[in-house]
């Protein structure tokens, strides 16, 4: 007697002309994405496989798959890069993963405006929109690799956001075009708020097809380096570059001593013990960021112009946001990390008093952003020494106890992470009506129950 057919054999029967990735290992490695950054995720995550990827070339192909997903009842766990640091892209019950890269063409750039695929890679979309003097208004630090999709589905914002908030500010993602998974898909055009409420949801509530983004000028940004020998200072400085309104900025990232000894690729721009500030500003701004630097007793170790960035295609960009735990990861394995945000206008005392409360065992790096409200403030992706879990937790919630935010990074669960303890009603709605049975990246959202 034929042993049955599993729903991931009919798959590969009904499908044969889809480009399926059928190699264990490389199921495996793009079953995975940076959650190793978290003690506990690893050891939650690092075992967890889809049954099959596969790489669909056109909407008429996403089609195709998700219909029959839908009728075989199978998981799907869309993944652009897999660069997210949450499991985003780990399936935990098995399925598809529906890897979104080769969906990659752009729409169109207008004034403002851009369209593209969700698959397209952030840094590739810049060089078309470069072409008209614009840029992407925030990118993550991993916008080499990362995806349009991926970004809007599990990132935050980043380089720009000090200019424009996170992604989730209205007026940053203008539209979308979506669809739902039935046996029967269809295709939505979602526009505004609407759109939105497929940000930030790990690919739980919708498969995003398309995006329409708004753009920002481009600007000649002259990247730099600041060091200083004393933690006050170098965070004042970084709190006025912050604010200083007439310069023209798209970053200003804050290193504490020892953080700038875990960037081994510049350290000779960072003596031993420093305190640092990495900007980008716009060449025209640099005669006053320095009057401003002088005035806060800091000295320039490191400057390149946006020419000599271009040519030697090494960015401080890479520094910044979770690339700093990146690379204090690669010189002590030890490390963990946090994500935290401080009240408007408190950032400077807050970050102050943590500094004093977790001296040499929380060590921080802020990174200055507006928030939703347009205000200043910080986002701190401070480096942990872990030591368990259960000081973790307790670092945590002494965070929590002093008015700081924490987003929390070691938990694979929506809601404990950055939802804020319970998705919006909306968004319950919208996972409904996307995704009815369920099936995209289950067990991710706590209150949905996973059936298979
Ligand atoms: C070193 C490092 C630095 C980082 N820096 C930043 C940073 O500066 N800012 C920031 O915000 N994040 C940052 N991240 C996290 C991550 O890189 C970004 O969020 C990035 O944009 C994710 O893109 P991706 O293509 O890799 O997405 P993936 O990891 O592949 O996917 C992320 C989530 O989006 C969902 N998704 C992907 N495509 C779609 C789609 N088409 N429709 C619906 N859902 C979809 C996936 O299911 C998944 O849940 C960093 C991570 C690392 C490892």
């Amino acid at each position: 007697m034929n042993a049955p057919v599993s729903p991931i054999e009919r798959l590969h029967l009904e499908l044969p002309e889809l480009d399926w990735i059928t190699d264990p290992g490389r199921i495996a490695r793009l079953s995975q994405d940076f959650a190793w950054f978290s003690p506990v995720l690893d050891r939650q995550l690092k075992d967890k496989r889809a049954d099959a990827v596969v790489r669909p070339r056109t909407e008429d192909e996403i089609r195709a798959l998700v219909s029959a997903c839908a009728r075989l009842n199978v998981p799907i766990t869309i993944r652009g890069s897999g660069t997210g640091n949450y499991g985003q892209t780990t399936p935990l019950a098995g399925g598809v993963v529906l890897d979104m890269t080769a969906y990659n063409a752009v729409q169109w750039v207008r004034p403002g405006v851009a369209r593209a695929q969700t698959g397209i890679r952030l840094g590739e979309l810049e060089k078309h929109t470069k072409a008209s003097g614009q840029e992407l208004r925030c990118i993550p630090s991993t916008y080499r690799s990362a995806t349009l999709g991926g970004l809007f589905g599990g990132g935050f914002g980043g380089v720009g956001s000090i200019n424009y908030g996170p992604l989730g500010a209205p007026g940053n993602v203008l539209g979308s075009r979506a669809m739902t998974i039935e046996p029967e898909p269809q295709i939505v055009e979602l526009r505004g708020a609407e759109a939105l409420r497929m940000h930030h949801l790990w690919g739980t509530n919708g498969l995003v097809l398309e995006l329409e983004v708004a753009l920002a000028p481009a600007h000649p940004w002259l990247e730099s380096l600041v060091v200083f020998d004393a933690f006050d200072k170098a965070l004042a400085f970084g709190n006025a570059l912050a604010h200083a309104p007439g310069i023209v900025k798209r970053e200003v990232a804050f290193f504490a001593s020892p953080v700038p000894d875990h960037l081994a690729q510049l350290a000779e721009y960072l003596p031993k013990g420093c305190h640092a500030v990495l900007s980008l500003v716009d060449e025209s701004s640099e005669v006053p960021m320095l009057e401003l630097m002088q005035a806060h007793g800091g000295t320039m170790s490191y400057r390149k112009t946006a020419e000599e960035v271009r040519k030697s295609n090494r960015t401080l960009m890479e520094f910044t946001w979770n690339h700093t735990t990146l690379h204090a990861l690669k010189v002590d394995k030890t490390l963990t990390y946090l994500q935290s945000s401080f009240v408007p206008g408190q950032q400077v005392e807050q970050i102050t008093a943590m500094e004093e409360l977790f001296a040499g065992e929380v060590l921080m790096h802020a990174e200055f952003l507006r928030n939703l409200d347009g205000l200043i403030t910080c986002s701190a992706l401070q480096l942990v020494r872990f030591t368990t879990e259960e000081r973790l937790g307790e670092i945590i919630r002494m965070h929590r106890e002093r008015g700081v935010r924490i987003n929390n990074p070691h938990t694979f669960i929506v809601e404990d992470g950055k939802a804020g303890g319970a998705l919006a009603p909306e968004i319950v709605e919208m996972k409904r009506r996307f995704d009815p049975q369920g099936l995209l990246n289950p067990g991710k959202l706590r209150d949905w129950p996973v059936s298979r």
